[in-house]
């Protein structure tokens, strides 16, 4: 189930590298106006791409799109050509492991917006190595498509013109980009990795006419629609905890037609942690407190309600099961040190005090209280049953906090 789940983000981009394959497929009769259109596409769908990139303040989509264009423009330009030349077969070698290779870093990198420090530093990378390249290739270039063809010389059997050395070392890297987006998981990590996907496919099979044209269109797109679906996302995605908002809960419960229980979690005595702590310290808690929360068995989807109130909702689940997973959250809630930063410590601390770990630091104990109810006769639209479920964490918070009421 967990690993299904992991694997679904990779099929709306993995449909379009397979409808891309087959149009490679019947490439061969591509001619006239089509041909003209399938090879600028690129061109108008990188446009698009890094003003959507601008706009958003996308590092990851706009390296993204400038690789996938670069190497596109290298393809058309270089590679057109018989690989026996020795400049097509350096281009040829730095595309195959070098696109690749940038591609996976910008997958690596936390995205944090374009002029982030960890932005520069690809941006620098990424040129710097394209000067060498170009640098070394003026300078020496004879001696060096010596050296690089030991290691790389084509092979060129049925249309593959990559060396097995190139092979090997790219599908490493492509190992690499899958186990990342294995990690990092989502829908942006699985465009990510589609991308890198989509710019190697075509250096392997290079005598299909248009393919370089139609996997850049491919790639290109697969950017645009994880950068557009990533910040449609967002719209919905609370800031402090990550989790969705009121928002999505409630256009999730309007598209709900089975049966379902909900349930409304709130944390116990927050006003006084708040107090004590500071408010910044009560935001830093809350969003640990969300993470625990998220981390509910039993297919439970967990939005922010607002302050230091929590939905979760179990799709085709009784109330009676939905309570055991509650619980289950709750426990390990109430059972999880939190650290804190204790600031009325650290005013007065020395410096050495106030690092990690320090007397700075602090742990504490944080308990919520959760009432559930369920969809049913004569409760049937979601404002009931949220209210149905308030009311079981009112009495819940009667009983002396810390529990699960159904109602
Ligand atoms: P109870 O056990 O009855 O729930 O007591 P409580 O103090 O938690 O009472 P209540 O739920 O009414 O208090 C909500 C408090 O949560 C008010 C506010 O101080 C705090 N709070 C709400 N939203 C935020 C937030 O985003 N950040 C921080 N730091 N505090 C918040
Ligand atoms: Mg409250
Ligand atoms: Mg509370």
């Amino acid at each position: 189930m967990l690993q299904r789940q992991r694997f679904t983000p990779l099929l709306p981009s993995g449909f379009i590298l397979l409808l891309a394959g087959l149009a490679c497929a019947f490439s061969a009769r591509i001619s006239g106006d089509w041909a003209m259109a399938i090879s600028w596409l690129p061109y108008a769908l990188a446009a698009v791409g890094l003003w959507l990139a601008i706009q958003f303040s996308k590092r990851q989509l706009l390296l993204s799109v400038v690789l996938t264009l670069a190497g596109y423009l290298l393809v058309q330009s270089f590679l057109q050509r018989p690989i026996s030349e020795p400049l097509v077969r350096y281009v040829y070698t730095l595309l195959i492991l070098a696109l690749p290779l940038a591609l996976l870093l910008n997958q690596l990198a936390m995205e944090r917006g374009l002029s982030h420090p960890n932005a520069m530093t690809l941006y620098s990378l990424v040129v710097l190595g394209f000067l060498v390249a170009v640098v070394s290739y003026l300078m020496q270039g004879q001696a060096l498509v010596a050296s690089l063809d030991a290691y790389f010389a084509p092979r060129g059997y049925d249309g593959m013109v990559i060396s097995t050395n190139g092979l090997v070392l790219s599908l490493l890297l492509l190992l690499a980009s899958f186990i990342t987006f294995f990690f990092q998981k989502g829908i942006i990590a699985a465009g990510l990795f589609c991308v890198v996907l989509a710019n190697l496919l075509p250096l392997y099979f290079l005598d299909v006419p248009f393919i370089s044209s139609i996997f850049a269109i491919a790639a290109l797109v697969i950017a645009l629609l994880t950068g557009i679906k990533d910040s449609h996302d967002l719209a919905y995605r609370d800031a402090l905890t990550g989790l969705n908002g009121r928002r999505k809960l409630f256009e999730r419960l309007a598209g709900m037609s089975r049966h379902y229980s909900l349930a409304m979690l709130d944390i116990d005595h927050f006003k006084s942690f708040n107090d004590t702590y500071g408010h910044d310290v009560g935001d830093d808690v809350l969003a640990m407190v969300a993470s625990k929360i998220a981390q509910v068995k039993g297919g439970g989807e967990v939005f922010r309600y607002g302050g230091e109130e929590f939905t979760l909702i179990f799709p085709g689940m009784g109330a009676s099961d939905a309570q055991t997973h509650l619980n289950d959250v709750r426990e390990l809630i109430a059972t999880t040190p939190f650290v804190i930063r204790d600031k009325t410590k650290r005013k007065q601390g020395t410096a050495e005090q106030r690092g990690k770990g320090g007397k700075g630091t602090k742990t504490v104990q944080i308990t919520v209280s959760i009432g559930v109810s369920e969809k049913d006769k004569g409760q049937e639209l979601p404002e009931q049953i949220i209210k149905a479920a308030d009311k079981a964490l009112y009495k819940a918070k009667k009983q002396g906090r810390n529990c699960v009421v159904a109602g």
